[in-house]
């Protein structure tokens, strides 16, 4: 009797809900293959996949099944823990399995390589023991033996640059002095020394703070902290408590700016090993971060949310910096929170999470009202430092210069006089956000979206900001030939050169997507300002995040009413978040700081309330409100997203979608359906795109609804031709 056949179940890099099952490969099978990499046949493809799990027996007919052709690792890729965690968020944002477990792979391991080896030497025995003077005749091959006693291994490159040639290392390989050896690339030190730098002595807060939190438990931690509370601190300290039990830590930040400060807080504290993880690092590297923290050879991971599906050794806390930050969710492909994977994680794993912010989202506050996580605020400022003096400047009827009043400028002047440095935030890069015909109302608008196109200065050019089309600017009206254009609205490149006119002799720096296309931009801006003189930032969103800048002591808000007459049921949550943040970063050491709040609607009641209560009550009192409504985060909100180039397509799509969604289950007083209706910007890059949202009360109910719902879609004709997606817990609205 033959033995019943080794089937593998495989997720491959494909956009179907499903797994495929190959027979095992006759050679170098082993029964532990599960999370290993595996080369197979896919129609006329090869494709590499992961086994998630091994049967023997199939669904589908054995005679119609393939053998998978190599199984490309000895040990799991994709360690257990991790798997179970990719199967989750398959499962919960209902998306491929496959793509899923592509979003977690570097590039490299999904192309089924491995991270080359370095080849590098070692002393035999023979070599180690040469008596002193052995080769004392031989000055170079001397120092090659020396320099490996002292440093165990090394590579041809390493010993190059001491000076020491390919022929001496041949020698020496001749002479069984030396070995060839595979290098390893980040050594765990044996040495013990956790810190560089002794801990900074807590403050009553920061140590209440530090004692809540229980290390051997799950248990979601959100640490909410005015900027400057000292949040890093206990972050820093809590990783330390880690540390000290072998175990691993991952931070995970903002997506942009953000990570040149806090790795190197990181990296000034620990003397371990500390891997770095986002997406401007190559591709090779992430794969060593990677496996060195698969390996358990990095201790601590900081990355932006792709760290997020990082696998460990044997992980002992997750920290989530700026919690509230819209980077950690993932817009496109496999759309998940790295928030919430992240907590789903420390859940799985049975270890706190933290989640730091000065303004926490709605969603983390409901859930620590709930008792669901548990609340540690921080609500002084560590240090000298005090809270920053905020006004609202009336706009209305004033003279404006470049978008500041007269009064504005004054309290520019009057910082840089005593020497401090002035932060100006716009959240809207460019000139002018149009361009327009003074004689007959014609603007300038991108032929392939509803946008207009925004005026640059440098270069000089027309650019939509949606679908990165360029053109350049046209010296009459193109419909009725009048030279009379005239720009309108405000853009950093006119503050900055508003700025400069008004103060010549002071250097202005303009931050923004445009100017600091790499990190490394960024990094040269923060090092002048840095140095500490007088100075005036000039920046968008960029420069809101977590920046400490000492000298610091004024920031206006030069357009705050962008936020206030927005359709986005958010907007009222960014706006305060954004205030919060950007008004965070002045006066941040010993001297007072100020907050000039620009806006021709002072009166707002948001303003009003967010100032004279603060972010957390102003917040409580919007989940509310949010409650209300039907919306989140009281409310479950899954959008299904169609879109096309003729827009009857993604409408009949989406009207397929509800009818169906309604058959399965019915509008009731906790569900209830909206569209089709079109995006906020109806079409982008030629292509129309619709939204049908489904609102839920509970959590189940949209989860059961979700998969039937989506094994019609799959099988629909129409979805087949149309480029639709589904975004559960979405945040465009
Ligand atoms: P946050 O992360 O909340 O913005 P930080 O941790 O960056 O705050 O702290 C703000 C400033 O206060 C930093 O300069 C930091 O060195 C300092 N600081 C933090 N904790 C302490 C402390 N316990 N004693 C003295 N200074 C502190
Ligand atoms: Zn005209
Ligand atoms: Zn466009």
């Amino acid at each position: 009797m033959s033995n019943p056949p080794t089937i593998l179940n495989v997720a491959l890099p494909v956009p179907l809900r499903r797994t495929f099952d190959y027979f095992a490969p006759k050679q170098g099978h082993t029964s532990t293959c599960i999370g290993c990499r595996v080369r197979v046949k896919f129609g006329s493809q090869t494709l590499v996949g992961i086994i998630t799990s091994i049967s023997d027996t199939s669904e589908y007919e054995l005679s119609k099944l393939k053998e998978a052709e190599e199984i490309l690792d000895e040990t799991p890729c994709i360690p257990p823990e991790l798997l179970d965690l990719c199967l989750w968020g398959a499962k919960y944002y209902h998306h491929a399995l496959g793509e899923v477990l592509n979003t977690a792979l570097p590039k490299r391991f999904r192309e089924g390589l491995h991270i080359p080896v370095i080849t590098g030497y070692q002393l035999t025995q023979e070599g180690k023991g040469l008596s002193e003077n052995a080769l004392k005749r031989a000055k170079k091959q001397q120092q090659l033996v020396t320099y490996l006693l002292q440093n165990h291994q090394a590579s041809a490159q390493e010993l190059k640059e001491q000076g020491i040639s390919h022929s001496i290392i041949n020698t020496l390989l001749e002479k069984h002095i030396i070995q060839e050896t595979h290098l390893i690339t980040a050594p765990t030190s044996s040495d013990k020394k956790i810190l560089n730098e002794p801990p900074l002595p807590l403050t009553n807060e920061q140590e209440a703070a530090l004692l809540q939190i229980r290390f051997h438990h799950y248990c979601t931690y959100v640490l909410e902290g005015a900027t400057g509370s000292g949040k890093t601190e206990v972050f820093l300290q809590a990783t330390e408590r880690c540390l000290r039990a072998d175990k691993q830590v991952l931070v995970l930040i903002p997506e942009i700016g953000l990570s040149t400060q806090t790795v190197s807080r990181f990296r000034r504290r620990f003397s371990g090993s500390i891997e770095v993880l986002h997406s401007n690092i190559s591709d090779l590297k992430r794969a060593q971060a990677w496996q060195a923290a698969r390996e358990g050879n990095a201790q601590v991971i900081i990355g932006t949310r792709l760290a997020t599906m990082t696998p460990f050794k044997d992980l002992g806390l997750i920290i989530v910096d700026e919690e509230h930050d819209l980077s950690y969710k993932q817009q496109d492909g496999f759309r998940y929170s790295a928030r919430d994977l992240a907590i789903v994680r420390a859940n799985k794993n049975n270890i706190p999470i933290i989640l730091g912010s000065a303004t926490p989202s709605l969603e983390t506050l409901h859930n620590a009202i709930q008792g669901k996580y548990e609340l540690l605020r921080l609500t002084k400022r560590a240090g000298e430092a005090k809270p920053p003096k905020i006004q609202l400047a009336d706009l209305r009827g004033q003279q404006l210069t470049g978008g500041l009043s007269s009064q504005t400028l004054e309290a520019v002047q009057k910082h840089l006089n005593n020497a401090n440095q002035v932060l100006v935030f716009l959240n809207r890069r460019g000139y002018a956000p149009s361009l327009l015909c003074h004689q007959c109302g014609w603007t300038a608008s991108c032929r392939s979206c509803d946008a207009k196109l925004t005026l640059h200065q440098t270069p000089f050019h027309l650019h939509c900001h949606h679908c990165d089309f360029q053109c350049r600017v046209p010296h009459t009206c193109p419909s009725c030939h009048s030279p009379s254009l005239v720009h309108s609205g405000l853009g950093t490149e006119q503050l900055e050169e508003a700025l400069k006119e008004t103060f010549p002799r002071i250097p202005v720096f303009r931050v923004d997507r445009d100017t600091t296309q790499t990190v490394k931009g960024f990094s040269v801006i923060l090092a002048k300002v840095n140095e500490g003189k007088p100075c005036i930032l000039v920046g968008t969103q960029m420069l809101a995040k977590g920046h400490h800048l000492s000298k610091l002591t004024l920031v206006v808000i030069a357009d705050a009413d962008q936020g206030l007459f927005s359709a986005d049921f958010r907007s009222t949550e960014r706006l305060a978040q954004q205030i919060v943040q950007v008004a965070g970063r002045a006066g941040r050491e010993n001297e007072q700081g100020e907050v000039i709040i620009q806006s021709h609607s002072p009166d707002h009641p948001t303003f009003k309330e967010l100032l004279t209560k603060g972010y957390h009550r102003f917040a409580r009192k919007l989940i509310e409100e949010r409650s209300h409504n039907h919306l989140p985060p009281i409310w479950n909100l899954t959008t299904i997203k169609a879109e096309s180039k003729r827009a009857e397509n993604a409408i009949e799509l989406l009207e397929f979608v509800r009818t169906r969604a309604m058959a399965i289950a019915p509008p009731s007083q906790k569900l209830n359906y909206l569209g089709p209706i079109p995006a906020p910007i109806e079409k982008v890059n030629d292509r129309f795109r619709y939204y049908l949202q489904i609102k839920t009360l509970s959590h189940e109910t949209k989860s059961r609804l979700l998969t039937e719902l989506l094994k019609e879609i799959d099988q629909n004709a129409l979805a087949k031709r149309t480029r639709w997606s589904i975004d559960v817990d979405s945040y465009e609205n």
